[in-house]
């Protein structure tokens, strides 16, 4: 449908714009030095996750943005919550400094019982604030966050010219609401590649926002269907990967739904206040294969709070950045129980 002039086609941005204009910059051998940005034709957008989007503006706004019309809904709808966002991690990011003069989290093990659990809460609250804050999100214009020059949907073809070869066909395919609100992959067949966005996490746990598990378990098995045992997966986080790469995802996958459905049949569904529960429940069950294939395993444990929501309603969950940011909270929270508290206390909170 789309014919783009320039072999240049950049699939997604960074999480800041400083980041995606170092990114660019070193594409350039590839994409040739004509123009800006060398030749990149066209931004696709594969799902519409801030990571994905920030660092739309270090892009010339004269390249057409694509990407399907539910992703641009939620673009839209999150630009309105930027400033809160970034209110919220300037606010974290001081706090974390100012609790770094009287001993950061090292205090943890000698305040009193009573105070720790709310003493957790402000610093874990904080410890993700001044990871966040390492990024460069003041220089973010919420204005000019992804405006697409067209949607697309599944089966539309975007082909580059790339000179004296013969145009290159990229199909793009909506898989539905998975990761994130919408999650949609891009097929090379020729060079037989395909970039999957966030269905694909490689060497980290990945992190389900709306789910549910057998979902996420059907869109890797037609993947492997639609492509081969030749072809190269490249994720949304981790290093590019085969057909293998993909296989262990999505067992990550099966054990989650089979977690929560059997492991946890004892937590009735229709309760909510039981989810974490069984969130946690899942991460302790977890086998030791798993784990070693996906650093931080415990974000399973937001996996497992979605796929109960979704199973609860029966569609995918809709989460909104308050409850995505509180639950990044809940991981940090984690890390310093098991970075500065005992194994035996935390367990015992489980
Ligand atoms: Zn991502």
């Amino acid at each position: 449908m789309a014919s783009l002039h320039g072999p240049g086609l950049l699939v997604d941005t960074l999480m800041d714009p400083v980041l995606t204009s170092t990114m660019v910059a070193e594409l350039k051998p590839a994409t040739g030095t004509g123009g800006g940005e060398g030749r990149i034709g066209a931004v696709v957008f594969t799902h519409p996750d801030v990571d994905h989007i920030l660092g739309n503006q270090a892009v010339s706004m004269e390249v057409p943005r694509l990407g399907d019309v539910k992703a641009q809904q939620d673009i839209l709808a999150q630009a309105k919550t930027l400033h809160r966002m970034r209110f919220t991690v300037n606010l974290g990011y001081l706090l974390w400094q100012a609790l770094q003069l009287i001993g950061g989290p090292r205090l943890l093990p000698s305040l009193p019982g009573w105070m720790r659990p709310r003493a957790l809460q402000v610093f874990s609250f904080a410890n993700y604030a001044f990871k966040l804050g390492g990024f460069n999100l003041h220089t973010i214009d919420a204005d000019k966050l992804p405006a697409f020059a067209k949607t697309i949907q599944t089966g539309d073809e975007i082909t580059l010219d790339i000179g004296d070869a013969s145009p290159l066909p990229v199909k793009f395919w909506q898989m539905g609401s998975i990761h994130s609100k919408s999650d949609s992959v891009l097929l090379l067949p020729q060079s037989r590649v395909c970039y999957t966005g966030d269905l694909l996490f490689i060497g980290i746990a990945p992190v389900m926002w709306a789910g549910p598990a057998k979902s996420w378990v059907t869109a890797l098995d037609d993947l492997l269907k639609a492509t081969g045992e030749d072809w190269l997966f490249v994720p949304g986080h981790g290093p590019v990967t085969d057909a293998i790469g993909v296989q262990h995802v999505k067992s990550y996958f099966e054990y989650l739904h089979q977690a929560v459905s059997e492991n946890c049949a004892d937590l009735p569904l229709m309760q909510p206040e039981l989810d974490e529960t069984c969130a946690w429940r899942t991460l302790e069950r977890m086998p030791n294969q798993l784990k070693e294939h996906f650093h931080e395993p415990e974000r399973i444990v937001i996996c497992a709070v979605i796929e109960r929501v979704a199973l609860r309603t029966g569609a995918p969950a809709k989460v909104d950045v308050k409850f995505k940011l509180q639950w990044i909270s809940k991981m940090s929270e984690y890390e310093l129980k098991r970075d500065y508290l005992s194994t035996r206390l935390m367990r015992s909170e489980l």
